[in-house]
Parts: structure tokens; sequence; C-alpha cells
């Protein structure tokens, strides 16, 4: 359909030499070889070239207890989905020719299914992933419009109408784009290609807001894609297409540099937020101006300000709600934010992007969905004390189930979509660089296989247990038999908390760069080689509501060790919506500390450090039995700070001496552990300044 589109259009200028050199470009587009410097493809004439470019899907295997993440995710909701929420992921599904949800849901659980499946190279996933690929592919009509098209009478729990609203189809593109990048299937290139003229011609008869307006707001994921089509296709109207999508979606760069909206509350949707962060740095790759870049440093500097969280997040319980630490963040947001940092890392290589990526991956994400993947929050709180069916403030309110874990409570979107957050954090690991080398961009235990220099194959084993260590062994192995050395420049990213990194190679010191930086090794490489990164991370504070702290430590955020009862709890009143069942979690011990004034030039006088080697070697570090390192701080109870509305009241003001009344209070050593550890927390500290003592 390319070929015959780009031939066409080039027939009629009658021009036999264009002809010539265009049938080149195409034939080499479509063999392994690019007319490109770099191994794997990169942005195509007119889109500048990427510093970094996704690796094939499966190239990044997870080890240790990344590994171990994926397994649980296979044995819990994301590798029976389809069993636990029959009713929207079963036959009936319209994704799969049936009359049941015609909308986003399924296409956000293949989003995260598809991966997990390749990564793991598991035929069972696979096989249950097929039909509805299949199905999808098969759909595709005559105009090039694909997916479901019948709108059916409301049914409870079903999203059955709108079948046609362009939003569902972008989450399905991205499922297009791994599954080809997996396989190699062109029939998605087809599919895509038809699609796109058909958007081109429809879109403007039928704009992105025509049916809902989500797609106004999600326009990037449809524009990405049109991108990832180019460069394998060069089909030239795909950037036709790019600039009306971009014309008729919400302009973030506006948003960003305008400043109104994000300093609001109740100003903006929080999961249009994570998803859209990303729309200005999309853009930027066809029009290569700085001023993209910055509007979206400048948003997230906004956000952080008026709506910030310690995790890394943003309050958006469901729009933006402020800087109180029992305002919500959703998981949808979570796992969204995640994929656009991903992608703003490869097409910027801008470490910051990188940083907060792994603030999310090892804070939030972890705390917001049970040990077993079988249930999840639909917001959680930086201070969450007591996890209950109770209204909480939150602008929004679905039957009181916001903070419970369940399968459905709170909104299923995050059921459905949750499972992408992992897989594709291990994707991003590891990039291809456009000097023919392999970058370490996000550290995790893994291993990798790729191409580098000309072509040569190489796999580099990543052995870790960060984030919860701060020391990083990459080994190298030259798979080529042939091949006894190849010389390659090694990306490593110093991330921005990090004063000195120590790095080592065969034993030997090679440099001490300071944090906020990518390093490039180059060197001739043979197998065996070892680089050693030492990664060393520092007690600091930072600032929150109320002049209150939290602390932190290298890519983590510690919260208060509070001992937790799981209680379950059946669903009376409304199970088709919320679920038959959900879990509360109440506290066994005090959580209402204040932590003693401190001098943070002096950090080790306030605050001890304790590792225990045996849990270092644990497959899953994410719970409170198993936390592998901990903070111990002296603190004191504050006792007029209580629970109110069964969440942690109004934060008392922080190193101020009117107001927590503790001179008489005795001091205790509280334990914190990783924020992703916990499930009750207090993240943002009171700080107790008393009276000197007469
Ligand atoms: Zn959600």
């Amino acid at each position: 359909m390319v070929e015959y589109y780009t031939m066409s259009t080039i027939m009629k200028k009658g021009n036999c030499f264009i002809i010539l050199i265009l049938l080149t470009m195409m034939f080499n587009t479509n063999t392994v070889g690019q007319v490109l410097s770099s191994n794997y493809l990169n942005n195509r004439e007119p889109l500048f070239k990427k510093p970094y470019i996704e690796l094939p899907l499966g190239s990044v295997k997870p080890k240790g207890w990344l590994l171990e993440m994926l397994i649980r995710q296979k044995d819990g909701l994301t590798g029976n989905l389809d069993k636990f929420y029959s009713k929207v992921m079963g036959p009936r599904n319209g994704w799969l020719g049936g009359d049941g949800d015609q909308w986003e849901r399924g296409p956000y659980w293949l989003d995260g299914l598809l991966p997990l499946a390749y990564i793991l190279d598991d035929e069972n996933l696979k096989a249950k992933l097929k039909p509805w690929i299949e199905w999808t592919i098969n759909s595709q009509q005559e105009n090039g419009y694909f997916g479901p098209s019948v709108d059916y009478q409301p049914e409870k729990g079903l999203q059955r109408n709108n079948s046609h609203d362009w939003w569902p189809k972008m989450v399905m593109l991205k499922v297009l784009q791994q599954y080809y990048s997996a396989t190699g299937d062109k029939r998605v290139l087809d599919l895509m290609t038809g699609y796109f003229h058909y958007q081109l011609k429809t879109l403007p008869l039928q704009p992105l807001g025509y049916w809902t307006d989500w797609a106004e707001y999600r326009v990037c994921d449809n524009l990405q894609a049109v991108y990832w089509l180019y460069n394998i296709t060069g089909d030239s109207s795909l950037l036709e297409l790019s600039e009306l999508l971009y014309s008729q979606g919400f302009n973030y760069t506006n948003m960003f540099f305008g400043r109104d909206l994000l300093s609001k509350i109740n100003s903006f949707h929080g999961v249009n937020l994570a998803q859209g962060f990303k729309e200005p740095v999309i853009y930027y790759q066809q029009h290569h101006d700085q001023k993209f870049i910055y509007a979206v440093k400048l948003g997230f500097s906004d956000l952080l300000k008026y709506h910030g969280q310690p995790q890394g997040m943003y309050s958006c319980d469901e729009s933006l709600h402020g800087n109180i630490p029992t305002q919500g963040t959703e998981l949808c947001s979570i796992v969204e934010l995640m994929f656009s940092l991903e992608k703003m890392m490869e097409i910027s290589g801008d470490v910051e992007f990188a940083d907060h990526l792994e603030k999310i991956a090892f804070n939030a994400l972890p705390a917001q969905v049970s040990n077993d993947f079988m249930s999840r929050q639909y917001f959680q709180q930086p201070n969450q004390v007591m996890i209950t069916r109770n209204l909480h403030n939150f602008d929004i309110n679905h039957g009181e189930t916001e903070l419970v874990f369940g399968l459905l409570t709170g909104y299923p979107c995050c059921t459905s979509n949750f499972h992408q957050g992992w897989p594709k954090f291990i994707q991003n690991l590891w990039y291809a660089s456009e000097d023919k080398g392999l970058a370490a961009i996000v550290y995790s235990p893994s291993e990798v296989e790729a191409l580098v220099s000309e072509r040569v194959k190489v796999k580099i084993t990543e052995e870790t247990f960060y984030p919860m260590s701060n020391e990083i062994n990459f080994t190298l192995r030259i798979q080529d038999q042939k091949v006894d050395n190849v010389e390659f420049p090694f990306h490593l990213r110093i991330p921005g908390w990090c004063k000195n990194a120590k790095i080592e190679i065969n034993s030997i010191a090679w440099a001490n760069p300071k944090g906020g930086q990518i390093i490039k090794i180059n060197r001739v490489w043979k197998s065996g080689d070892k680089v050693k990164v030492t990664l060393p991370m520092n007690i600091t504070t930072s600032t929150w509501c109320e002049n209150s702290v939290a602390v932190e430590r290298g890519p983590l955020v510690y919260a208060l060790k509070i001992g937790e009862r799981w209680e379950k709890k059946e669903v009376f009143d409304d199970p088709a919506r919320f679920g038959e069942w959900y879990f509360e979690v109440f506290p066994t011990s005090k959580w209402n500390y204040g932590i003693m004034d401190f001098n943070p030039d002096k950090m080790e006088e306030s605050f001890r450090l304790v590792e225990y080697a045996d849990k270092q070697k644990l497959n899953f570090p994410w719970n409170q039995e198993n936390a592998p390192v901990e903070i111990k701080v002296k603190a004191k109870e504050i006792k007029s700070w209580k629970l109110y509305n069964e969440m942690a009241g109004p934060l008392p003001f922080s190193r101020t001496v009117y107001g927590t009344n503790t001179n008489d209070i005795t001091e205790e050593e509280v334990t914190l552990i990783p924020y992703g550890c916990t499930t009750l927390r207090i993240s943002e500290f009171p700080v107790i300044k008393e009276y000197p003592k007469r």
C-alpha cells in the first residue's frame, strides 16, 4: 500500500530519475540494512535523529527481582485477566468481535500483556494474545478503518458505545507496534498505512473530539505511531497526518508556557496530563526547537510546586488536587507517566527524564499493586495511614472505594491499564545509541543482546540489587565466535542525585564522574570485560506541604514502617461495579510521628542507615518483611495529629516551636523503609522543633 501510494504520487510528476532514487530508498527501508548510520532504525529525515533507539522487543531480559515482578504479573492479573475480569476481557469483547466492551479496556490490557508475553517468551501468554491480534488485523475495512464499529445499548460494567472513537485505537496502535517489534509481522505495516490514510481523509470531517474528548488530550500516542511508521515506510503523507493530528490535539506546549492551569486545583485530568506530558517532545522530532523540551521542564517544575508528591507523582484524584499528602494519585497516571518519560528519554537523551522514571518505578508503582498482583488501588496517598471504604475528599467519589485494594474498586481503567508498567520499563532499561553503541540508561538487574559497531552481536549482563544497592556490575560477551574484540561506546547514566560516581573497568579505576550526565566509555571490548559502577547514595531530605520533609536516599524515598492488618470485605451494594470483594488495611502501630529537627550538614548525626545483607539476595524486596534497607531516625509522637475521616488529619506545620506540644513526650527511634515496600506510610513528615530547655 505504501509503495502504491508513493508511486502514484510520483507518476504524476513523470520523473523517472526520482522514481529510481525513491525505489532504491524503498528497497533499502524494507531490508535490515538501513541507509542509516546506526544498527537500528532511527528517525528518517526530515525528522531529527534521536540519540537513543529502542531495541526490538525481547532484546532486554529482566533478572533477579525484576524477573520476579514479571513472573508475579504472569501468575496474577496480567496473565489471567480474561478469567478474573471475564465480563470485559472474555470472548464478548468488541476487539474479539463480540458485543461486549467496545472501547479502551481490551487494548489497555494487551498493551501490557503483549510485552510481558514476549519478554518472558511465554507460549501460553502469546496464545492468549493471538486471537486479539488476528481479529484486530482482520477487522480492517476497505476504507482503512479498523477495530470495533458497532455501538450497542448500555450494559452495566461495559463501555459499549463510541466504538468509532479515535482514542482506543491509539492504544491498539501501541500494541501493534510492539507486536511488529517482536515478530516482524508485515501485516501491521499494511494495517497502519491503511488506517493512517483513512485518518488523513476522515479527520477533517470527524475531528479528534468528534466522539469523546480523550483523543484530543492523548493524541501524542497516535502521533508517535505515525512517526514510527514513517521511519519504516517513508510514506510522506504521514507527515501531513502528523501535522493534522497535532493541530487538532490539545496543545500542551501552550499550556506549560501559559502556566495557569497547572497552578490551580481541579483544572486538568491526571491521566491526560501523564500521557500528554510527552506531546511536545514527540512533536519536537518533526520541529527541532528546544522550546518543546523547555516547555516540558517548566510543566514538571510547576506540577511539582503545586501538586507534587515525594514518590515522583502528583495529586490527581482524578483532577489535579494540590499538595496535601492525603490527596490521591491514580495508578493509570503512574504507568502512563512512566511511558511518557521513557519516550522522552529516548528522543532527548535528557538524564532528568530517566531520574524521574526511576523515582516513579521504584517508589510509586510497587506500592499501589498487591504483592501477588491480584489487586490494586485506584488512588494511593503519600501519607496513607488507613485504607478503608470511606469518603476521602477526592474530587470524585466511586462509592468510597478509591483507596481499598480490589479488582474493580474505584474505577476499572487501572485494572486494565497497569500491566504495561514493568514490561515497558524493562524494554527501556537499555537502548541502542546512534553512535553504534549500547546505553544503560535506567538501572536494574537485566541482560541485553544487541548489535554494536559493524553489526557485531554482544550480550551484556547487568548484575545488581539496585535500587536497594549502589553497585552495578556489567559483564560483556561477544556473541560472534569469529570476532575477538569490538570497539563501541558504552553509555552509562550517572543520576542527578549522585555526587561522585566511581567507574572501574576490569577492576581498574577509570573515572569519577559527577551526577546528571551520560558517560561514554569508548574502547575496544573483548569477552569477559567487566565494568563496575558505584553510585554512592547519601541520605537527603526534600521539602513538601506545610514545610514537611521526605527522606530520600538515591532513587528511593523512605517512609515510616507501620504495622498492617489486612481485612477482606464483601461488596454487598454494587458488586457489578466495584467487584465482589476488597481489602481494607488498618494500622497496628502508631503513625503520628514527627521527626526531630536535624542539621542538614550533619545528616549522619540524625539518620542511621541499616542494611540487611541476607535480604539483599531476596527475589522480592517490595514489602515490609523483606525491605533490605532501613533508615532509623529520632522522632516523637504528635498527640494532636489524629485521624480525620479515616485518614491522616491536617499535617502539623514543621520546624516551628508552636503547636506540636511534644516537650514532655519521650523521644523514640522510628524505622523508615523504602516507600515501595509500604502499604501504610508517612512519607511527608512534620519536623519537630521544640522550645529550648530552660
Ligand atoms: Zn485508571
